[in-house]
């Protein structure tokens, strides 16, 4: 029997639970240090952090899966650690070596091995790695320390009781500048969606859809996840644009879609007056894996997709198959996973 602690597997929720070790290591005159678990959750840092008054800070969010046989593994580490550097390049962080930041995720799930989810309960470990500017300085420039710290949260599966479809609202907001820190995972793009994201929900919308920046006719993102949608002749389509946030799980359903369904994939422009190309459609990324888009009010109608109650065929099909994989049910592609113990 694999030990867990004492937590209502079947109850768990997206909420911070205090797990018992977490991994900080800092940035001083040059370099990271060796990096150690620590069991205090509270980081104590200077007043003037370039984190708290200029937004210098990045994140990632992962997580480690519970196989049938009881072993744990990661999916596609390597991918969190290039996106994190380029978040990190994009506001004068230093960046953290692939394998400092594989090694760092590890050594927390193992810590805390008792709070991955068991399997079959569809829970996982959430990992949240992230960098802050800490150090004393009050003018806007690059931090002169920083923290780079991974801490853990069991969280359940987004949807009890199975997959089911919810509508979005086109927003009139932005989330970020055409050339400004969309693709980079960034706080400063989640505090500025708060409002949007408040407007929608107070209209009974799960979410809002951002359009591009620049001219507000192509769909960009829904909410803080990647938009797909599946055309009638069964194609998988993805948008393109430099200030979307590339998500893994995205670059891992085209790949699917391509490698274990049979489909053509697309990146390109997605029209939000042409949505009468699609037959189904979704809403990707980790902590929801597939989202499956019921319908979309734009202006003064609703695009409904395939249902607003039933998850369409193909994105089914995406869901299961990503999960199976994630899960160690169905066999990934090479080097697609990291087993930790
Ligand atoms: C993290 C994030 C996503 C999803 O990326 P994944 O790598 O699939 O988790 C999508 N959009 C935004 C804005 C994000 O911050």
């Amino acid at each position: 029997m694999t030990k867990t602690a004492n937590i209502d597997w079947d109850n768990l929720g997206f909420d911070y639970i205090k797990t018992d070790l977490r991994y900080i290591s800092t940035w001083k005159d040059g370099k990271w240090d060796e990096g150690k678990l620590v069991e205090d959750n509270n980081l104590t840092i200077s007043e003037a952090s370039t984190a708290l008054h200029y937004g210098q800070q990045c994140f990632e969010g992962l997580k480690a899966y519970r196989r049938k046989d009881g072993k744990i593994q990661l999916f596609r580490p390597d991918q969190n650690s290039k996106r994190l550097n380029r978040s990190c390049n994009r506001l004068l962080m230093p960046e953290i070596p692939e394998d400092k930041f594989i090694d760092a995720c590890i050594q927390v799930v193992k810590a805390n091995s008792e709070y991955v989810p068991p399997y079959g309960t569809g829970g996982t470990l959430y990992l949240r790695p992230f960098i802050i500017g800490t150090g004393d300085n009050i003018g806007v420039k690059p931090a002169p320390e920083y923290i780079f710290c991974v801490f853990c949260v069991p969280v359940g599966p987004y949807f009890k009781g199975g997959v089911t479809p919810v509508n979005f609202l086109v927003s009139d907001y932005d989330r970020a500048a055409p050339f400004g820190t969309g693709a980079a995972k960034v706080g400063g793009n989640y505090a500025a969606s708060l409002y949007p994201h408040k407007v929608a929900s107070e209209e009974g919308f799960a979410d809002c859809i951002y359009l591009d920046p620049m001219t507000h006719t192509k769909i960009e993102e829904v909410g803080s996840a990647n938009f797909f949608g599946i055309t009638k002749d069964n194609k998988f389509v993805t948008p393109k644009s430099p200030s979307i946030l590339a998500s893994i799980t995205r670059i891992s359903l085209m790949n699917i879609a391509s490698m274990y369904l049979g489909m053509e994939v697309e990146e390109r422009d997605v029209y939000i007056d042409k949505l009468d190309e699609f037959k189904e459609a979704g809403a990707c990324g980790t902590a929801a894996v597939i989202t499956p888009i019921g319908g979309i009010k734009y202006k003064d109608n609703l695009h409904v997709f395939y249902s607003e109650t039933e998850v369409g065929p193909v994105t089914k099909k995406l869901y299961d198959t990503l999960c199976g994989i994630q899960f160690g049910d169905v066999e990934a592609p090479e080097g697609w996973i990291v087993e930790v113990e």
